[in-house]
């Protein structure tokens, strides 16, 4: 199923060059050259991922990201950021994007990482199973986790990591083999990005997450989903 992405990007030639890189991939592109105009549009349009520049007159692009996922939680977001920027920040609890990329960008790397979230977002039409995990129930055809029957917002990259941790009790993840699954074999970017992504799902779903009692940090290694006692 196509896609349909929103770009938003104040420089005319990067956020043109983004849009028909994306299009002959295939993808349906809106633009918008602020963020107040980004934030309209997907409001008016069913948008799938935005790809999202940090640098913005007006509504920065930190403003913009916070403001959707209070209202899209499922919306897939790539920030594009520069080379300056505290990749921290970016992928940070507050912000929540799943992936980012670093000015000047390989257009085609773009494309890449915009078809690797995709894959996240898809719902597999053939697969209505329920993974039950006490107390946490995911339900995989609508995309929704749940934690003692109460639904818990995860972003498209949280999700996709609960489902690996769940369908895997027990067993520990290197962090490559955490960005292969989730983030593809394509990824090039930096490891850290699952520490980021793996610190957000514990504020979402542990009771206190500096003592975390499902995703067990294994040292030197990555993390594992606790198996039951
Ligand atoms: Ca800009």
């Amino acid at each position: 199923m196509s896609k349909t992405i929103l770009v938003v990007e104040d420089e005319e030639s990067i956020r043109k060059f983004v849009k028909i890189n994306l299009e002959r991939s295939g993808f349906t592109v809106f633009e918008a050259p602020t963020g107040e105009e980004g934030v309209e549009i997907a409001a008016r349009e069913e948008i799938d991922i935005v790809v999202l520049d940090v640098m913005l007159p007006g509504m920065d692009g930190f403003e913009v990201c916070k403001t959707l996922r209070e209202n899209y939680p499922s919306l897939g977001i790539i920030m594009l950021t520069a080379k300056s920027q505290d990749i921290d920040k970016i992928t940070g609890l507050e912000y929540g994007t799943d992936d980012y990329m670093t000015k000047p960008f390989n257009p085609t790397e773009l494309v890449l990482r915009v078809k690797s979230l995709a894959r996240r977002l898809e719902v597999d039409e053939h697969d209505d199973s329920m993974l039950d995990f006490k107390p946490f129930k995911i339900d995989v055809y609508s995309r929704q986790f749940f934690k003692n029957d109460n639904e818990i917002e995860l972003t498209p990259t949280e999700f996709s990591i609960a489902k690996l941790f769940i369908e895997n009790p027990g067993k520990a993840f290197k962090r490559d083999e955490i960005l292969n699954h989730v983030w593809g074999v394509d990824f090039v970017g930096d490891s850290k990005i699952v520490d980021v992504n793996i610190r957000r799902l514990r504020s979402k779903i542990e009771e206190d997450s500096s003592q975390p009692s499902y995703i067990e940090t294994v040292w030197g290694v990555g993390y594992r989903w606790k198996s039951k006692d």
